[in-house]
């Protein structure tokens, strides 16, 4: 990163454990903004634990998240960090938008009911505002006609681009994407990576945790292979693909390369 580059969202000697099994073992690490940083390791590193721990709906046993220079969760008094109440971590949380492997769309809304529900009902916007910004989001993923479909009529590629259109609904700072294309049939994984490539164009800063190589090499600005709990490298993602320091980082790569 150079010194022109501010961190949008920075992680501070993160640990979690489960019980006795620690899933974060001191992760630090930086995101610009306007960057694209791609995540990447073996099933049960801890990759789904981190992004939790960035929205706070995982609390770190100690070290911190901080985005646009406020600490996610907590307030710092002195040398100590404070938790936030409730009401002030749901303000936090409604920065960052989250995509998960499975779409998550409330079945019972249509889409159009799915990305203006939180606006409206989070965020206050009137319900003429909240539906003309949903439509604009819905011509941005390519789903202008789908307004009233329910989700259940739509194909896994075209809920997971209304899971990117709902979330990017709330304007969030940074948005977080927990291999959205990973449960999808091969012919509709690069219909959802279209999107999140228009997206990464238009400047959003974005962590990605995936495993399409290509995308990472061609969108990413960075890339961190995490293993047992800790990031073991990272680099320029066409470096880091091409040439693995790390030996850790070579068995993988020489798996699902
Ligand atoms: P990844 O996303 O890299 O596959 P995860 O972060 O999902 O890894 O999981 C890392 C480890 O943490 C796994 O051993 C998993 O079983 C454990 N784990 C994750 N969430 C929980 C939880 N809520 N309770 C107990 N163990 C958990
Ligand atoms: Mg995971």
């Amino acid at each position: 990163m150079t010194d022109e580059q501010t961190a949008l969202v920075s992680g501070h000697a993160i640990r979690k454990s489960f019980g006795a099994n620690e899933v974060l073992k001191g992760v630090d690490f930086e995101v610009a903004s306007g960057a694209v940083s791609c995540l990447i390791g073996p099933s049960g590193s801890g990759k789904s634990t981190l992004l939790r721990c960035i929205n706070h709906l995982e609390r770190p046993d100690s070290g911190w998240v901080s985005i646009d220079g406020e600490i996610v969760g907590y307030r710092l008094k002195g040398e100590r960090l404070y938790e936030l109440p409730p009401n002030h971590i749901a303000r936090q949380r409604a920065e960052i938008g989250m995509v998960f492997q499975r779409f998550n769309l409330f079945p019972h809304m249509t889409v159009l009911e799915n990305i203006t529900y939180a606006p409206h009902v989070i965020r206050r916007r009137s319900r003429s505002e909240a539906r003309a910004h949903a439509h604009e989001l819905l011509e941005r993923v390519g789903l202008s006609e789908k307004a009233t479909a329910y989700p259940g009529s739509l194909s896994g590629g075209q809920q997971q681009r209304v899971a990117i259109a709902r979330a990017l609904a709330m304007k969030p700072k940074l948005m977080l994407f927990d291999e959205p294309t990973s449960a999808l049939d091969p012919e509709l994984v690069g219909e959802v990576l279209d999107t999140m490539r228009m997206l990464a164009h238009e400047g959003m800063t974005m962590i990605v945790v995936t495993h399409e190589m290509g995308f990472a090499r061609e969108v990413g600005d960075t890339l961190m292979f995490m293993d047992d709990g800790m990031i073991v490298e990272r680099g320029d993602p066409r470096e880091v693909l091409a040439d693995p320091r790390h030996e850790r980082t070579q068995a993988f790569l020489s798996k699902v390369l």
